[in-house]
């Protein structure tokens, strides 16, 4: 979300979000005051962000009430990650993609941050298979 976002009043990527988080994500918004329980969703392994009236929890209609702490995958959108071609490529659904030019550096950090979430799901699927044994 930038000021092409606000300025246009846009709030399409916060609407029944499906953002996925990291233990990173999740620590610096509990630091923030909020209890993870409020915010966060399992799905196959997954952590995501939970949704409220159709919207992410933490959009009050206007705004994120959590900018300076939103999750990774927040700040990056609307680069997204192309899981089968291994590429970085910028969401046609956000309809302000020419005021998001996708860097390099923008590249290296959505690879980064698929592969660590990507780790953290195995790992949290390895701990609950140990314990269903
Ligand atoms: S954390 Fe903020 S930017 Fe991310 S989906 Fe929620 S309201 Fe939108
Ligand atoms: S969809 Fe694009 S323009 Fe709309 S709020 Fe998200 S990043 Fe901003």
């Amino acid at each position: 979300m930038t000021n092409c976002c606000l300025e246009t009043n846009c709030t399409r990527c916060c609407i029944k979000t499906n953002m996925v988080l990291t233990t990173r994500d999740i620590q610096t918004i509990e630091k923030a005051g909020y209890e993870a329980r409020i915010f966060v969703s399992e799905r196959n392994g997954w952590l995501q962000l939970k949704n409220s009236k159709g919207r992410c929890v933490f959009h009050n209609g206007t705004i994120c009430t959590i900018y300076d702490h939103r999750p990774k995958g927040c700040v990056l959108y609307p680069v997204v990650y192309d899981k089968d071609s291994g590429c970085a490529f910028l969401d046609s659904e956000c309809p302000q993609i020419l005021c998001f030019p996708l860097s390099k550096t923008k590249e290296q950090q959505i690879n980064i941050l698929v592969h660590h979430l990507e780790k953290e799901r195995r790992e949290r699927m390895q701990k609950k298979n140990l314990t269903k044994r």
